[in-house]
């Protein structure tokens, strides 16, 4: 078994890792770089591998930075299946169409202003691209295995980090290795807790927060407390949402 690290390295975003066991060479997570321009650039350099040669994707969950590079990867000639929860399809489908729009956008800007130095200017992908990437999917219940080979299995269970969110562990010969995706709390008010990973030899594990601890205060009542002062002062709140599933227990504050 080889894994090979093609992104989320020295950066949190672009989560890419190659897995090869055997014959089968499978990708781990397929997801954008984002942020400054130097990291959204390494979205338009080669793969040190021909997506051709990937035999498949496996999802961790939905959030751009784990899937928005499928539109492309399929757009460079990846035939095979993408594999994920149900609930991470369901997401998938409005944000890959989203995101092939934001490239369009981003296009459209540059040769409006002519800021780019191609020209024309050309989207990563679009969002018909998005959409036909969406063909390649096929999804899986929590705890069903899925058999590449006999000896080559994986398994999807809960993280607790968004909608569909999984784990994915997978068994290759004697081995185990399970990926964490981005991870979830236990005791979130929405999100069922991640499932209690029994065995592994090895781990990968989201690092996005470094060592830092969660605050030992409950975040609805410091919430609370600033929409309560905030209203009684007649004053607006704006909660700025960046990523799908990042404001949910703000809303449940705010319709109390
Ligand atoms: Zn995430």
């Amino acid at each position: 078994m080889q894994i090979t690290f093609l992104g989320a390295t020295g950066t949190v975003t672009g989560s890419k890792y190659l897995l090869e066991y055997r014959h089968k060479k499978i990708l781990i997570d397929c997801g954008l770089f984002q942020g400054f321009k130097e990291l959204r650039l390494r979205n338009r350099e080669k793969l040190p591998i021909d997506p051709a040669l990937i035999d498949a994707v496996i999802l961790t969950h939905a959030h751009i930075d784990h899937s928005g590079y499928i539109p492309l990867l399929i757009k460079n000639g990846f035939k095979g299946k993408i594999y994920s929860s149900v609930a991470t399809f369901d997401l998938c489908k409005i944000l890959l169409p989203d995101s092939g729009y934001l490239h369009e956008e981003d296009a459209r800007r540059a040769n409006r202003y002519g800021y780019s130095r191609h020209s024309p200017a050309l989207a990563l992908y679009t969002r018909e691209d998005a959409l036909t990437s969406l063909k390649y999917f096929k999804t899986l219940d929590f705890g069903m295995p899925h058999y590449f080979d006999d000896d080559f299995h994986f398994t999807l269970s809960r993280s607790g980090h968004i909608l569909g969110s999984a784990f994915i562990s997978i068994k290759a010969g004697k081995k185990t290795i399970n990926f964490s995706g981005d991870l979830g709390r236990p005791n979130d008010p929405l999100m069922k807790p991640p499932a209690k990973i029994q065995y592994t030899d090895y781990l990968l594990i989201e690092s996005t927060y470094g060592d830092r601890l969660h605050g030992k205060a409950d975040p609805c009542e410091e919430l609370g407390k600033v929409i309560k002062s905030t209203a009684a002062k007649g004053g607006t709140i704006l909660i700025p949402t960046f990523a799908v599933g990042r404001t949910r227990a703000s809303y449940i504050i705010s319709i109390n």
